[in-house]
């Protein structure tokens, strides 16, 4: 039976970014209608943790609406994830936390970490398209670090920003290039305060795009379908398990509602789909 590696994202900093990421509501530039909040109390994510756990995550991941990692920002990171793993220590814990240097990466892998993810985006040529204050080449440098450090890389991007049949290409070469365990795919979640025009793409187009991924990234050991799942697949959302997707984010996005969990256990049981236990299982 194949298994599904379920994750769950905790916005444990949400809403104050000084970065101008177009596709991104937690930019205060454009002032998005979102919570807004320096640090999440402990309690309520290890509350967050214990509830998926419950409901069969197997990843849960600790993100962080920031350029990168200050000594505020680790520290606060690191006392969340020390609590997180004594509370669930099922729970393989994932940062997300923008650039990290080699040092910041070493110092969450001894609090507990055992992934970073560091998306990058899209396109080295189009990333000035969608984002002018920092470049696409430190973005990439922090996956090289995440693998300097021996955390596990996941890394990805959002498909639907205006980007060329090209600049999709180009992106998925890139992330070949840095042999992450799991490559997150999103699909860009229109919000009227950001400056984006809605995603273009239809479901055939994304589905075909989730094909090509898997072709282009065979040595991943997992696709994961992120955010804007429910909203660009609606009623097919089903489809994307044939189209080489092994992994998804059960729960709430960071800034957007997901699906109620119940309801994706229910879809995976009538796919006759298990859950992951281990991440060998969805290998
Ligand atoms: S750096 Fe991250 S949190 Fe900040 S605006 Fe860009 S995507 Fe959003």
């Amino acid at each position: 039976m194949k298994k599904i590696f379920l994750c769950s994202i905790a916005n444990i900093n949400s809403g104050t970014c000084n970065e101008d990421c177009k596709f991104c509501s937690q930019s205060v530039k454009y002032r998005a209608d979102i919570a807004r909040y320096i640090h999440k109390p402990i309690e309520a994510i290890v509350t967050e943790a214990r509830y998926v756990e419950s409901k069969g995550a197997l990843g849960f991941c600790l993100v962080t609406a920031q350029k990168g990692l200050d000594e505020r920002t680790l520290d606060f990171v690191c006392d969340v994830a020390t609590a997180v793993k004594k509370a669930t220590p099922r729970l393989r814990l994932i940062a997300c936390n923008g650039t990290a240097s080699l040092q910041q990466l070493l110092t969450l892998k001894e609090a507990g970490i055992v992934a970073y993810n560091h998306n990058l985006e899209t396109s080295e040529a189009f990333y000035p398209n969608i984002c002018t204050t920092h470049s696409w080449q430190e973005r990439y440098q922090t996956c090289l670090n995440v693998n300097t450090s021996g955390l596990k890389l996941l890394t990805g991007g959002i498909f639907g920003l205006g980007e060329s049949h090209e600049d999709r290409l180009s992106m998925l070469r890139a992330i070949a290039s840095l042999n992450p365990i799991s490559v997150p795919i999103n699909f860009y979640h229109h919000n009227d305060a950001l400056p984006l025009a809605p995603n273009p793409l239809d479901i055939d187009e994304a589905l075909a795009l989730l094909k090509l991924t898997r072709e282009m990234i065979p040595r991943a050991d997992r696709i994961m379908v992120a955010g804007g799942r429910e909203l660009l697949f609606q009623e097919r959302v089903k489809e994307i398990f044939d189209y080489g997707v092994n992994s998804i984010v059960i729960g709430n996005y960071l800034t957007t509602s997901g699906c109620d969990v119940e309801h994706d256990l229910q879809m995976l049981r009538e796919l006759h789909l298990g859950i992951a236990t281990s991440p060998e299982d969805a290998k």
